[in-house]
């Protein structure tokens, strides 16, 4: 758990000293940025192709919680949902921006390591920061980025593109984020309970660092590249695989299946939620914070896909009209709805 080992008042170092020092060690590596922090605004040149952009916030109490959330992978992993957003759209991320809102309770030791984890995420990723904002907030912390990308107009991969009979792939395996949280949660309370207790947490490595440092899948659109593959259609897995399956679905105008005994789950994580008696399929369906591709594919580009470690095909769209269901091991086709984990139920368990 968090203790903060030094603090200094925000107060004494004013807003233009703690940009400053926030803002420094942040080199533009992108031929596209022209002028980064220290003017009214960023100057950027995009010379061909589409500029995506996309914004995401992260709430105090919200989305996070500071008592198991280390600051640098706070600020890591605020940038990384941001790009993962970018890469959905087949795109390469070049800027970001940070928009902050802090309280006195935290020091200025405390922004130094948030501000950590965003440039270690400015250097994997390969973007600039570019610009931001500073307030102050009376209660939480509130981190807010906006990604900037630029992609090819013909290699666009929208919500909307997906057609009939394509097969559903995903990246990566489901679930270990949401388990991560909830081994995090349990452990809060054990050390609410018990303040020196030690936690052990060796057994779930792979789930806490799913949630406390998800990694945006940026070798994905390298990798479908190199396979000549096209996606017909992307989405990131922010929401959980049941969620982001019907806004392919919806957008697309067409119906999918998806096969339950498909879905890639870690072995570490099936035994997770063997301890916490819940369903991994559920939790991989509704679970969210994978930041894992959801993506279509033609069906003649099967081949170029087939056997790669990275891809799991999960199933395929259907025709317009026709609505989208989970097809359960024994054959049932059940709609696949988007909601929360513990209110989704099986209707033949119902
Ligand atoms: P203004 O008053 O014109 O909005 P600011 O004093 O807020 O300017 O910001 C000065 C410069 O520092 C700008 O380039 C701005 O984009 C950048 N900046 C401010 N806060 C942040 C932050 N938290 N992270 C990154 N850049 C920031
Ligand atoms: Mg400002």
């Amino acid at each position: 758990m968090q203790q903060e080992e030094q603090f200094s008042s925000l107060g004494n170092l004013g807003e233009f000293g703690l940009i400053d020092r926030l803002t420094q060690d942040f080199p533009l590596r992108q031929a596209s940025s022209i002028k980064g922090i220290g003017d009214d605004a960023a100057i950027l040149e995009f010379l061909s192709g589409r500029t995506v952009v996309s914004s995401d916030m992260l709430v105090e109490g919200v989305h996070f919680d500071l008592s198991y959330m280390p600051p640098q992978h706070l600020g890591y992993k605020a940038v990384a949902v941001n790009l993962s957003d970018i890469y959905a759209m087949n795109a390469r991320p070049t800027q970001i921006t940070v928009n902050i809102a802090v309280s006195n309770r935290f020091g200025i030791e405390y922004l130094d390591k948030i501000y950590e984890g965003i440039r270690h995420a400015c250097e994997v990723f390969e973007v600039d920061l570019v610009g931001g904002d500073t307030t102050s907030s009376y209660s939480g912390l509130i981190l807010s980025i906006t990604a900037i990308g630029e992609v090819e107009e013909t290699k666009v991969t929208e919500r909307s593109g997906a057609k009939e009979n394509d097969l559903l792939v995903v990246s990566g395996d489901l679930g270990g984020a949401y388990m991560g949280l909830q081994v995090l949660e349990r452990e809060k309370t054990v050390f609410q309970a018990n303040p020196s207790a030690q936690p052990d947490l060796s057994e779930y490595t792979y789930a806490v660092q799913r949630q406390l440092k998800p990694e945006a899948r940026k070798d994905i659109p390298e990798l479908l590249e190199k396979l000549g593959v096209l996606p017909t259609a992307m989405i990131d897995l922010s929401d959980g695989l049941s969620s982001e399956a019907l806004h392919l679905s919806k957008a697309s105008e067409l119906g999918l299946r998806l096969y339950e005994e498909k879905i890639p789950i870690d072995p570490s994580i099936y035994k997770i939620c063997e301890e916490f008696k819940l369903s991994a399929t559920t939790i991989a369906l509704n679970g969210g914070e994978d930041y894992e591709l959801l993506f279509t594919i033609p069906l003649a580009d099967h081949d170029k896909i087939k056997g790669n470690p990275h891809f799991t095909v999960i199933g395929h769209m259907t025709e317009k009209g026709d609505t989208a269901k989970l097809v359960a091991r024994d054959g049932a086709e059940v709609p696949l709805k988007a909601q929360g984990w513990n209110s989704f139920e099986r209707e033949d368990e119902a």
